[in-house]
């Protein structure tokens, strides 16, 4: 599907690009709000009912806000809400339980999410930087580089979307409610921790600070940035931490996860493990399988030894090839070693499944192709 997309070519100027970010409800918190409210001359509760409408009903349509005068809703929407993200393009696959999503940002920038309808929940995975600085070679975010972060507001504006989307029954099956968040698109979060804070903080927040989604449903992902780990470790948000490790050994996660240089596995792992403690939460380990490179009997036997009696769960991930990439998918018969293997020593394994294929599936391929 996606090698249909047609052909459109996109102008990133400059300026354009330095333009900064309108401020939005979603950058402040509950308190901050008021202040905001006061500092543009409103009274303070009005910012906890815009909240309201924006968090609890995932209204942005003014003309609905009937607790507030008329004449002050435009106005207010404007101030508070501003639109930080427009729809250029959807694409969907799995009879359209999978729609991935591509939004342009107030200065052009593309960034990509999507939603997944399973039997048992709805999960809209978020990009929380445009593009990525952390380079990992089989990425296509990562061959892109690091346009910029986002704000609180253009991760939440993501968010608050799927909601609406799910709510709104665009989804086959009827109106449904978002119950997963993934921080596993385009970017890496604790890159951008200030906004990735305050975007949780605005997911898990009770209604009408935030959508009230429990942090238990909530998975950020990390190539392994110990200092936000450790910083993450006191927040006091118990979300599930990933962190994508692709191979148990520094010699090959020098290259697969550059970042690894600064941070080798076993930092990483000791970070991970001193989350779960604090949290009670298992950690997952994401390792994307890639045919000959780093999925051979020996690898499945070290991660096993190095996970055996740590409170951690494997996601293997058949690699999502970046269009033109000589690295490609394991053969299955290796995957379902690997699996023996990790199984052998008590780590709990779970091979992904591989929504979102046909539609560049892997973060950033959409907004590649797009801006081909
Ligand atoms: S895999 Fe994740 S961390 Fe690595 S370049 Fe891609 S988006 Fe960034």
């Amino acid at each position: 599907m996606g090698n249909d997309l047609p052909e459109i070519k996109l102008v990133f100027d400059e300026p354009k690009l330095k333009k900064k970010t309108p401020r939005h409800i979603a950058d402040f918190s509950p308190e901050q709000r008021k202040d905001l409210a006061v500092e543009l001359g409103l009274p303070a509760f009005r910012a906890n009912q815009v909240s309201n409408h924006y968090f609890t009903h995932l209204s942005s349509n003014p003309q609905t806000w009937s607790d507030i005068p008329a004449d002050l809703r435009e106005t207010l929407a404007e101030l508070f809400i501003p639109k930080l993200i427009e729809l250029v393009r959807s694409v969907t696959c799995d009879n359209g339980m999978t729609r991935k999503d591509l939004w342009r940002l107030h200065d052009g920038v593309l960034v990509e999410s999507v939603l997944m309808r399973y039997t048992d929940r709805t999960t809209v995975c978020i990009s929380s930087q445009a593009g990525c600085g952390m380079n990992c070679p089989f990425c296509a975010t990562g061959q892109a580089g690091l346009t910029r972060n986002l704000t609180a507001g253009e991760i939440t504006e993501q968010i608050v979307a799927a909601a609406r989307s799910c709510a709104s029954g665009e989804l086959p099956g009827g109106p449904t409610r978002l119950s997963n968040i993934v921080f596993m698109g385009m970017g890496e979060p604790l890159a951008n921790y200030n906004s990735v804070m305050r975007s949780l903080r605005n997911i898990t927040d009770p209604n009408p600070h935030g959508l009230g989604i429990s942090a238990r449903s909530v998975t950020v992902s990390t190539v392994g940035l110990v200092n936000g780990i450790e910083r993450l470790i006191n927040e006091g948000l118990p979300v599930t931490l990933a962190i994508s490790l692709h191979t148990p050994d520094d010699e090959l996660r020098n290259s697969l996860v550059p970042i690894n240089s600064r941070w080798k596995v076993k930092e990483v792992l000791q970070a991970a493990d001193a989350y779960a403690e604090k949290t009670g939460r298992r950690y997952s380990i994401e390792y994307a399988m890639i045919k000959d490179i780093n999925d051979q009997t020996w690898r499945a036997d070290l991660l096993g030894r190095l996970l055996k009696n740590r409170n951690a769960h494997v996601n293997l991930i058949p690699l999502n090839p970046t269009p033109g990439s000589k690295w490609t998918a394991s053969r299955p018969e290796d995957e379902a070693e690997f699996v023996r293997i990790l199984e052998s020593y008590g780590v709990p394994t779970t091979v992904r499944d591989t929504r979102g294929r046909e539609i560049e599936g892997a973060c950033g391929q959409l907004a590649a192709a797009f801006i081909k």
